[in-house]
């Protein structure tokens, strides 16, 4: 018999540990407030800060910023943070990942050492600007100019839907040489709250994800010097694309953390409630569920553990990360809806945790590139 299990990551003894760790520091710390943050729109800051000092923020961040080189560690942590609260993980991710791996993959030495320790220690936050008003999928039609202005450069623009903007401390923004066209023409450039011209707006009022906050960032002429440019001059499309993939490759472990969460719900709570004189678990229509969503879950499980491998290996994976994308967000989306019908009118009240799962889950076929990106992009890779 050929040995099945050692086959990921996810089955070696010490990040077996490391889950068991994670998840015992998320029950004491996170769970409790976690409702409460989605309540009231607020992100769990203090919660943050003290993920940080047990190292379970840019674990995949080089060792000489604080972090230890170990995607694999990133990919436990995100997963149990999304079985508890998936809004304090977006915006954990989107410092520590869509930031910071950004910097650590394009920046230079003085780069690196100004931003990534604060951002490992929680100390700082920062966020990822690529979307904009008239600019969503077609990512390449984005408008924020920048052009040379002596020894800096000048950034005008506006970008929307930002994860972390109205509390970022750093900022990555996409902009586009004036005249410039598809690829060619981009720059990433890192900006810090405080420069002049920058703004961000409000927290945007959202369906799920609700202690994230998303917004706006106004870029009215900001001038900045050249150190700021993140990688060279032109090639901000490009390694864009590159950073993409590993991001869709992380995202769809929030599907697998989320659904999870809503199956431990689904199965608790089909043993204790009553009906005709029976727990509904002895129902063969609901007992169909369970299993359902079980089988589903653990075959996206499986084969994000297996893109995760081959992200921690450097390797090319477009075609991989879209259909885990694609996969385990509808995944997701089916798990929260089946784990309300099996909670029937108690899991439509906003008093238990599954109403939350369930508007949280949507944001997966959306966000990173919608489901039909995914499948476009899955079908050109077929197609070549
Ligand atoms: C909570 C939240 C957080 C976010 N965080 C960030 C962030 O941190 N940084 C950032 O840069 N962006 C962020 N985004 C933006 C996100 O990436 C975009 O919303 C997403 O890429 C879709 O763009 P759009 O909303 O403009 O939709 P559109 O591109 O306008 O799409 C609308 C619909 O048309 C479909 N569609 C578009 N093009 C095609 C096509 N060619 N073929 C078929 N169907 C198509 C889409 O699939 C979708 O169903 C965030 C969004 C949300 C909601």
């Amino acid at each position: 018999m050929p040995e099945t299990r050692n086959m990921t990551f996810a089955d070696r003894e010490e990040y077996g540990k490391l889950r068991d760790a994670v998840r015992r520091f998320n029950l004491k710390e996170l769970s409790p407030v976690a409702s409460d943050c989605d309540e009231r729109e607020a992100f769990p800051v203090d919660v943050l800060r003290k993920a940080a000092s047990l190292g379970y923020v840019g674990p995949h961040l080089p060792e000489q910023y604080g972090g230890s080189g170990d995607y694999y560690a990133k990919a436990v942590v995100y997963e149990e943070n999304c079985r508890v609260s998936f809004g304090y993980n977006l915006s954990l991710n989107a410092s520590d990942l869509l930031f910071a791996n950004n910097v650590a993959r394009h920046g230079s030495e003085e780069q690196k050492q100004r931003y990534l320790p604060p951002v490992i220690r929680g100390e700082k936050i920062g966020c990822w600007a690529l979307t904009e008003p008239d600019a969503g999928s077609d990512a390449l039609s984005i408008t924020t100019t920048w052009q040379k202005d002596g020894s800096n450069y000048l950034i005008q623009g506006r970008k929307t839907f930002i994860t972390n903007a109205p509390i970022a401390d750093f900022f990555i923004v996409i902009a586009r040489k004036p005249g410039s066209s598809k690829v060619d023409g981009g720059c990433a450039f890192i900006l810090e709250r405080g420069m002049k011209g920058l703004e961000t707006g409000k927290p945007f009022k959202k369906l799920g994800g609700r202690c994230s906050p998303t917004g706006e960032i106004v870029l009215d002429g900001v001038r900045i010097p050249k150190d700021q440019l993140l990688g060279t001059e032109g090639s901000g499309f490009r390694d864009m694309f590159l950073s993409l993939d590993v991001e869709r490759s992380y995202t769809p472990l929030s599907s697998i953390g989320l659904a999870q969460a809503c199956l431990d719900e689904a199965v608790e709570y089909a043993k204790q409630r009553k009906q005709f004189g029976k727990s509904i678990a002895e129902f063969q229509l609901i007992k169909e569920k369970l299993a359902v969503m079980s089988a589903e879950l653990e075959v996206a499980r499986r084969y994000v553990y297996y893109l995760i491998e081959l992200v921690a290996q450097g390797k090319r994976v477009s075609k991989e990360a879209s259909i885990a994308k694609l996969f385990a967000s509808n995944m997701v989306n089916k798990a929260a809806r089946e784990t309300i019908q099996i909670m029937g009118g108690y899991g439509y009240m906003r008093e238990y945790k599954v109403e939350r799962y369930f508007r949280d889950a949507k944001l997966l076929e959306i966000g990173a590139g919608t489901s039909e990106i995914q499948k476009l992009i899955i079908a050109k890779e077929l197609l070549k």
